[in-house]
């Protein structure tokens, strides 16, 4: 019979994050601090993050970075996860591609936020933290960092962005079980908070107000709190290699190499999880693999967006990236891919975007949920919108195979279920969805606000 998943013991489990820092053709431009306009330093950056994030987030030496034991033996209790043929799915498209994805929905909170929320968890236990925040916009990351949380004994308070938090209350039911303090944002808790509900009350909260929120709970007791974040910073995306290292242990298994990999797109993070460790083998020049970043027709920041330095959020706390971006102030449409409705893309992969190491595909929500359904029935899984719009974009390039005969080798990733998002699948299946795209004067507004940053 012919094998459909393949899995690692644990003992298989890789030992080590791969740092693409070390290996960049040509390093990204440096973060650089709000304040001063220069350079981030590990000192800077630990005033908000633990200090072992913001160490990794520096360093541009070390292509390996050890697994905490403790972190390992946690991701054993859903590691590896299966890398699986999707032989239903190239049935229904009649395509001769060979199509892999691996499956991250199988985690305990259901994506692969947890990767790096176990990683960040323990490294704030190790130094003596005894409080984590974040901001959570349909509540993702926030659930993956209150079980974290919990596991290590801190406790986690998660500013969820009112709208969500009133709109999907079962992911905050979840966030609770784990014994996170989840508060809509904006509050009354914090001064930002108090400010934006006495110029409106009825504020509906965005993940602006919620960083905001979370960032100054932080820094209220910087020994003991500490923030976090799922997405856009480098020692996420080294946290989530984890993902891409196993990959390539499960296709020697199965006796293929991929030729594409794709991802869906918000900050980066899985797109970053899934690709590096194939990349690297590009840089060396022993691979020609492609790379497709799949991200929302309404916030196509790969595509579309401006080279510019930007804040990660959108209150303006984080350090000045280098990204491709849209803007921080840029309001994307309201699609139910809620973890995709990022502004810009990270330092890393901007500059690997810029270099021609990867490639935008545009996916509209309606392609994306048709992708979705055809996946469900073929395969029996069904997936978050946000990693929809990856099947989009992977059966787009099946569909190729099929046209030009080639029997190429797709690679894609699936970092969630849809379970918790039956709603959105209760528009789609009545006709409610629309397309959003951005306008040609959207970007143009966006180019102006850019201009004003520094260069
Ligand atoms: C957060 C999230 C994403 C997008 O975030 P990246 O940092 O770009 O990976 C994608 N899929 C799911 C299920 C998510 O929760």
């Amino acid at each position: 019979m012919k094998q459909k998943r393949f899995f690692l013991q644990e003992d298989q489990i890789p030992k080590q994050w791969y740092n693409i820092q070390a290996d960049m053709p040509v390093k990204p431009a440096p973060m650089l601090d709000p304040q001063t306009l220069k350079p981030v330093t590990v000192e800077s950056l630990s005033r908000i993050f633990c200090e072992e994030c913001s160490r990794q987030e520096l360093n541009f030496t070390d292509r390996w970075i050890d697994i905490p034991e403790k972190v390992r033996e946690m991701y054993t209790y859903y590691r590896s996860t299966p890398l699986v043929r999707a032989y239903g799915l190239e049935e229904a498209l009649g395509t001769p591609a060979h199509i892999y994805f691996k499956n991250e929905s199988v985690s305990p909170v259901g994506s692969h936020k947890l990767n790096s929320a176990l990683a960040q968890a323990w490294y704030c236990k190790q130094e003596g933290i005894t409080n984590v925040t974040t901001e959570t916009g349909a509540g993702q990351w926030g659930t993956a960092l209150a079980y974290s949380a919990k596991l290590f004994g801190l406790e986690a308070a998660v500013y969820q962005v009112k709208v969500s938090y009133e709109q999907k209350p079962y992911r905050r039911s979840m966030m609770q079980v784990f014994g996170a303090q989840v508060t809509p944002s904006p509050s009354m808790s914090t001064r930002a908070g108090k400010d934006i509900l006495t110029k409106n009350p009825f504020h509906q909260g965005s993940l602006g107000t919620a960083i905001s929120e979370a960032v100054e709970l932080a820094r209220e007791t910087p020994e003991r709190c500490k923030y976090t974040l799922g997405s856009t910073m480098s020692h996420v995306s080294l946290h989530q290699t984890i993902i891409g290292l196993e990959a390539e242990k499960q296709f020697e298994m199965a006796g293929e190499y991929p030729d594409e990999v794709i991802a869906c797109f918000g900050g980066g993070s899985n797109f970053s999880g899934v690709a590096f460790p194939f990349m690297r083998h590009v840089f060396s020049g022993e691979k020609k693999t492609r790379f497709f970043a799949a991200e929302p027709a309404s916030c196509p920041k790969i595509t579309r967006g401006i080279l510019s330095y930007d804040y990660g959020d959108e209150a303006g706390y984080t350090p000045l990236i280098p990204m491709y971006t849209l803007g921080h102030q840029f309001q994307p449409a309201n699609i139910h891919a809620g973890g995709l409705r990022y502004h810009g893309a990270g330092a890393v992969v901007t500059q690997l975007a810029k270099d021609g190491y990867m490639e935008g595909m545009d996916i509209n929500q309606i392609e994306a949920f048709d992708a979705a359904v055809l996946f469900a029935k073929s395969e029996g899984i069904i997936p978050a919108p946000e990693s929809s719009h990856a099947i989009a974009a992977t059966i787009r390039r099946a569909m190729a195979c099929k046209e030009s005969g080639e029997e190429k080798v797709l690679l894609f990733n699936l970092t969630g279920h849809g379970l918790m998002d039956m709603s959105a699948y209760d528009q789609y299946l009545r006709g409610n969805l629309i397309n959003y795209s951005i306008s040609d004067e959207e970007i143009k507004k966006s180019e102006e606000i850019l201009a004003e940053m520094p260069k």
